[in-house]
């Protein structure tokens, strides 16, 4: 494939991106990014490609690049690196993908599929990690083995190129692994890096391996990198939404709902995807329509395929229409529900469900109550969602990882997700003087 047609196809891809995940980042951690990009890009054997950094502001932890030089980095991939070091290694890996032609190499096997995942086609699966790649695309497919293996090389040579340690690349691999471990029980926002880059067993030593052909070197810029992150947004921020007790919040589009009892829930830029062990699924949305609630629903969501009447409703003050069939996902049977909800003029907000036969009629009455539980937020609800912060404490004398993750604001074991964020993962201990993230 020819570059002219590779930058061609990266920018069409770019304009998606920028539809699913909003705007991106600007301002001085964008420039940072930009210029550590520029740095680690100057080492590539491609001179043929202008390359362009991205910063997603999403809490997922995640990074993915086009052909054509465009590549992404979430704020969350930002706030779990430590170092200038490991920011540059997971720029020279997205880097390694374009410069080994990975995704071109894709879409030429014709692997680039459901692009638009039809409607139904998106209400299924039954697990989280389906759900997660609904609408799945170019860059959010995933990489082969032999793909990772080569772009993780082809890292560590840039970054070691460029003056780095690099052994960085092994380091925030074993950041992500231990992130993921860490929220693997957690209900939203788990790493969705290894869904892009897939995580091989040895992949963590191989990146070990490759650096020690390198000449050694312990730069990392740890202090630099922790300054211009300092003072990030930590997780969801209210542009985003947030997960509170059993309740969605999103005060940027002003609307919460109730979460059925159990459901793990993933918020994703462009949806909510809300998934319960035994298999139901739900998914909720936005979309844009100036026609009625009935004729939405019928004519241009499921473009004619409602197998049953529509009914119409009104939840809190809304108009609403709704409709349920039967239907077969996955091999198994369901009960497809789809509510569409009039939120303002012009603009739904929707829920699609799965509920695999057999489903309690308690559990069957809980998902009917999210759909109904969907209303504006109160003036309270706005004061006191309020998002983290991630800040950067120079460690006093004597303090331990006791001291100084007594004031993160997180669930669970605060020791444990101290040393995770801090990627202290084998016993090290705080030393005083030196910087180290907190959430607050
Ligand atoms: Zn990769």
């Amino acid at each position: 494939m020819p570059a002219s047609n590779e930058a061609a196809i990266g920018a069409s891809e770019h304009a998606k991106v920028e539809a699913q995940f909003g705007k991106f980042m600007t301002g001085p951690v964008a420039n940072y990014v930009n210029s550590v990009g520029q740095k680690v890009a100057a080492h590539t054997e491609r001179k043929d490609i202008q390359y362009k950094f991205y910063v997603l502001d999403t809490p997922m932890v995640n990074a993915f690049a086009l052909p054509g030089g465009y590549t992404y980095f979430s704020r969350g991939l930002l706030t779990l690196a430590n170092s200038e070091a490991e920011l540059a290694a997971v720029i020279g890996h997205e880097i390694g993908h374009i410069t080994g032609r990975h995704a071109a190499e894709r879409m030429s096997r014709g692997a680039v599929a459901g692009i638009g995942a039809a409607v139904i086609g998106a209400a299924v699966g039954g697990s989280a990690g389906q759900v997660a790649n609904l609408g799945s695309n170019l860059y959010l497919s995933s990489y082969s083995r032999n793909q990772e293996h080569q772009s993780d090389e082809l890292g560590v040579r840039y970054i070691s190129r460029a003056g780095y340690d690099p052994m960085s690349m092994a380091k925030f691999l074993a950041s992500l692994d231990a992130q993921t471990k860490l929220q693997s029980g957690g209900k939203s926002n788990a790493t969705n890096y290894f869904s892009t880059h897939p995580l091989t067993a040895d992949r963590v030593q191989q990146a070990r391996v490759e650096a020690t052909k390198f000449p050694a070197n312990n730069n990392l810029n740890r202090a630099a990198y922790l300054t211009k992150i300092n003072g990030l947004t930590y997780g969801d921020s209210a542009d985003q939404g947030f997960t509170k007790g059993n309740r969605f919040y999103h005060p940027a589009m002003d609307f919460t709902f109730s979460i059925p009892k159990g459901a793990k829930v993933q918020n994703q830029p462009s949806n909510v995807a809300m998934a319960h062990p035994n298999g139901s699924l739900v998914v909720f949305d936005a979309a844009k329509s100036s026609a009625s609630p009935a004729s939405y629903l019928q004519n241009e969501w499921l473009k004619g395929k409602a197998q049953s009447r529509i009914e119409t409703a009104n939840i809190n003050g809304q108009s609403a229409a709704t409709t349920g069939f039967e239907g077969v996902v996955n091999g198994k049977q369901v009960d497809l529900r789809f509510t569409a909800i009039q939120y303002a003029p012009g603009k739904y907000y929707r829920f699609q469900m799965a509920i695999p036969k057999g489903t309690s009629s308690a559990f069957v009455t809980e998902l009917k109550e999210t759909t109904y539980s969907l209303r504006k937020m109160t003036g309270a609800e706005k004061a006191s969602l309020q998002p983290k912060t991630l800040r950067v404490l120079t460690a006093p004398s004597g303090a331990t990882i006791q001291s100084m993750s007594a004031r993160m604001n997180v669930e669970g074991d605060k020791t444990q997700y101290f040393r995770v964020l801090n990627g202290m993962l084998n016993g090290q201990t705080v030393q005083a003087g030196q910087p180290y993230k907190i959430v607050m």
